[in-house]
């Protein structure tokens, strides 16, 4: 059986647990199609698929799907990936926007964020507080140079915006002052400071987006492992990470961010919800056209 190796290596019991959860993955470009993927080959059998764009012949280079998926909702290429690899999987798609889709999270088990869009991760981040589901972002630097994970459980610590306002702003510093490039800075259009990393370089960061996330849906099981933080940043390349510190290429540096009392959005002085117009001033970040996953 295809599972046997899999059961011998993570054991029956947490395959079965694992077997039970229900996990949504939110944009299903070059990230978000390798975890989707990668999850499902870890044994994750419950999904939820969410994203409303097609498969162009200019992703395939960068993504899990290949030019026969071309002109498909993405959506339904990475169903199909998941059902070749894992015919009993239960996949639902949904070819739309979260705004429009919100109660589709309600009942899963962790969410997991592959969108580029800033502005698109603090609407997902209203929905899952409103949830209570836990989610793990995954953010891709400038060219692929490195990128980000965080998971976020609400009120037990940081909510994203918490987490946005701590580190994007202080602790990614620029790695040489000639290239005006500032790691995890949100640019003009709303995104990270991002251009297209190689595939290779964004499935690194993915990678660790879905294993962080399999390990919280081992929790309480013999294969849950504590980890160093609620955040790891990863060099793909020399990075400056932490001031003064170069951090050599495929490491690592773990942080955990606490969470703000003040934060408009799960603050404790937080009474109703805040409008995205108040976020966005809080955090500097214009709103452009298209900056919407
Ligand atoms: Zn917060």
């Amino acid at each position: 059986m295809m599972g046997d190796r899999l059961e011998r290596l993570i054991g029956a019991g947490n395959l079965a647990t694992l077997a039970q959860k229900r996990v949504g993955v939110i944009g299903l470009g070059s990230g978000g199609s390798f975890a989707a993927v990668s999850l499902a080959m870890s044994g994750v059998k419950h999904f939820i698929l969410i994203d409303d764009d097609v498969l162009e012949a200019g992703n395939v280079l960068r993504h899990a799907a290949d030019l026969t998926d071309v002109g498909r909702p993405k959506v339904e290429a990475v169903a199909d990936l998941i059902h070749r690899r894992s015919p009993d999987a239960e996949v639902r798609t949904i070819a739309g926007r979260i705004e429009d889709h919100a109660d589709a999270l309600d009942g899963l088990d962790l969410l997991v964020v592959a969108v580029d869009g800033e502005l698109a991760k603090y609407t997902i981040n209203q929905v899952c507080l409103e949830r209570n589901l836990a989610a793990i972002y995954a953010g891709v630097y400038a060219r692929g140079e490195g990128g980000d994970v965080v998971m976020i459980q609400p009120y037990k610590g940081p909510c994203y915006a918490c987490w946005a306002a701590e580190l994007r702003g202080e602790i990614l510093v620029t790695r040489d002052e000639d290239q005006e490039l500032d790691y995890g800075m949100i640019g003009e259009d709303g995104t990270l400071e991002a251009e297209p990393g190689l595939w290779l370089h964004v499935v690194r960061v993915a990678s660790v987006q879905a294993d962080i996330g399999l390990n919280y849906l081992l929790t309480g099981t013999d294969a849950h492992r504590e980890l160093p933080g609620n955040t790891v940043i990863l060099a793909n390349t020399a990075l400056e990470i932490i001031e003064g510190e170069i951090t050599p290429p495929y490491s690592a540096v773990w942080a955990t961010i606490t969470r703000d009392p003040n934060c408009l959005v799960c603050g404790t002085a937080q009474t109703s919800a805040v409008s995205l117009d108040a976020l966005l001033a809080e955090s500097g970040i214009e709103m452009q056209d298209g900056d919407r996953e």
